[in-house]
């Protein structure tokens, strides 16, 4: 859950701290959409976009200017909308006054907004009717919903409700108070259906079960948040309910240094809009006071903060923890500055599979990193680059060893087919396609086929298989087998294969004997067409084997 940022554990960082997905999401929107923004035009952010004074005013130096209604945007402006989201007028408002959007509601805000804009039944939302999420979400339900805070409201709220209810929640809802809210509805009756939609943020719930944790094993904890964060203030309840001193820091000001010091283990949690800079000053600043060794440990617990904070290389493979999974991609957790995404398109699935049928939160994958910087900011992955990768180094261990790979005809092309090793494509000339001559190439389209790799060229992605050297080894296996099996004197079937003057040549299971003709017949024969066919079968018995030479007489 958690790892010791320092040697002697003393302090130990929550391991979900600093921005969460959307909320690095839309810091990095943000500063994108100011750092391109033409010369004399204007980037605002509907409302503070994060509720972190520190990350707003940095934003500000940056040249993003915190409004909190649309006519103080001239037209020809920017708008960012923060991650919490908007109703839908915003969107319509915005046109009508010739101001662009950038859209930077989280994902999972955004799927919020559809659902309850596609539902009929009457919606309650479970949270705090002043949030601007919560305010976001009304603005896209059909009718007015009704807005829940806690169990205790509950009964008022829905007083003689007959309609079916569609109840979803606030992101950052504590997971109990969600529950409470909906055995509250439970318990007025079974007059209306209820559908439930528990929209809590996994991020959310992650940071408050890892707070919950770490409270409870240590001497004092500290939260750092901005005191106007929801997610932050829900962390320092949690923090408190289990831990008696625990400790609200919105920076490095409000460090009771003091008070922490007296403590033997100390948790860190941090709000899901708390900057990286402010975590790390105030855990830098924890540890200068606490360790004994105060130069090794500060490089040891820069080092770990820093590694958070490094992006990995286009072509890196990466390990990440699942986030989440949703329709299209997983948001995988990389534990760096930014989350992972893994489009569906980048994931080899069989007919018919989704991406819950193959991820869970929580699981552990590896990926290759092919973009760093994706259109959202995010750092794009693939599942299939890294299959690729693997699969040539397969072709280039089958080319070294001589070992056989099984392939799938695809296509022909000309000069030959194309035959898929698993993702990588390579090329089969017709003259490597068969031990004999291949004139229509279309017949093998979809067969499966065993292959030697024959030449790989990595570097422009090529290579060559050939079934023929499979087809001449297993000739050869097959040969060695039967001169091992067979022995003068036997008697074996065999079939006739071609005449010559002076006999016939006859199959005995792979390799082919030759049946004098004066040991066809106990007559007189001119020519071994008179008493046998081609294609025939018949018993002959082994004369003689030179191993040497290859012959057998029959
Ligand atoms: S807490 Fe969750 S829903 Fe809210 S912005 Fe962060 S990732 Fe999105």
């Amino acid at each position: 859950m958690a790892k010791d940022s320092m040697n002697d554990n003393r302090i130990i960082v929550a391991e979900n701290a600093g921005f969460c997905f959307g909320v690095k999401r839309a810091v990095e929107m943000a500063e994108e959409t100011a750092a391109k923004a033409p010369a004399g035009s204007s980037v605002y952010s509907m409302g503070p976009l994060i509720h972190n004074r520190t990350a707003t005013d940095e934003l500000e130096r940056k040249g993003v200017t915190v409004i909190d209604s649309l006519e103080e945007a001239a037209p020809g402006s920017t708008v960012i909308v923060r991650s919490h989201g908007i109703g839908r007028a915003f969107y319509d408002d915005a046109k009508a006054a010739g101001v662009e959007v950038v859209d930077a509601t989280c994902p999972f805000v955004e799927k919020i907004h559809k659902l309850v804009a596609g539902t009929d039944k009457r919606v309650v939302i479970a949270g705090n009717s002043e949030h601007p999420e919560v305010v976001g979400i009304a603005g896209w339900c059909k009718d007015q919903p009704v807005i829940i805070g806690t169990a205790a409201e509950t009964a008022e709220a829905l007083a003689d409700n007959t309609e079916d209810l569609f109840i979803v929640s606030q992101t950052t809802l504590k997971e109990s108070v969600f529950q409470e809210i909906i055995d509250a509805i439970r318990g007025l009756g079974e007059g209306f259906g209820i559908e439930i939609h528990n929209t809590i943020c996994n991020a959310t719930s992650k940071r408050q079960e890892e707070c919950r944790k770490l409270a409870a094993e240590c001497d004092a904890m500290v939260i750092i948040g901005d005191k106007n964060s929801s997610n932050s203030r829900k962390l320092f309840e949690i923090g408190k309910q289990h831990c008696g001193r625990t400790f609200f820091v919105e920076n490095i000001k409000d460090l009771p240094l003091h008070e922490v010091m007296k403590c033997n283990k100390i948790g860190v949690a941090t709000g899901a809009s708390t900057p990286d800079s402010t975590i790390k000053e105030v855990i830098a600043n924890m540890s200068d006071a606490t360790l004994e060794n105060k130069e090794l440990t500060m490089e040891d617990l820069m080092e770990d903060i820093d590694k958070s904070l490094r992006l990995p290389r286009s072509g890196e493979i990466v390990t990440g923890k699942v986030h989440q999974v949703n329709e299209k991609e997983v948001i995988v957790n990389l534990g760096c500055k930014k989350d992972g995404i893994l489009p569906i398109g980048e994931v080899s699935l069989e007919e018919g599979q989704t991406l819950a049928d193959v991820f869970k939160a929580d699981d552990e994958i590896q990926a290759k990193v092919i973009k760093t910087d994706g259109d959202d900011g995010s750092i794009l992955l693939s599942k299939k680059k890294l299959e690729i990768s693997a699969n040539w180094n397969e072709i280039v261990k089958a080319l070294e060893d001589k070992t056989d790979l099984e392939v799938k005809v695809t296509r022909t092309v000309n000069g030959g087919v194309i035959a898929d090793y698993k993702e990588v494509s390579g090329f089969i000339p017709l003259s490597l396609l068969s031990d004999h001559y291949v004139d229509n190439a279309e017949e093998f389209v979809g067969q499966t086929m065993m292959v030697k790799v024959s030449r790989v060229d990595q570097r422009r992605n090529r290579a060559v298989f050939s079934h023929k050297m499979y087809l001449a080894e297993e000739k050869e296996k097959l040969i060695a087998e039967i001169w091992d099996k067979l022995n003068e004197g036997d008697v074996v079937e065999g079939t006739v294969m071609r005449f010559t003057d002076y006999g016939a040549f006859v199959d005995i299971g792979g390799i082919d004997g030759l049946l004098h003709i004066s040991e066809i017949s106990w007559g007189k024969l001119k020519h071994p067409d008179e008493v046998l066919s081609i294609g025939q079968k018949i018993n002959v018995k082994v004369l003689s084997m030179n191993a040497e030479k290859g012959k057998i007489s029959l």
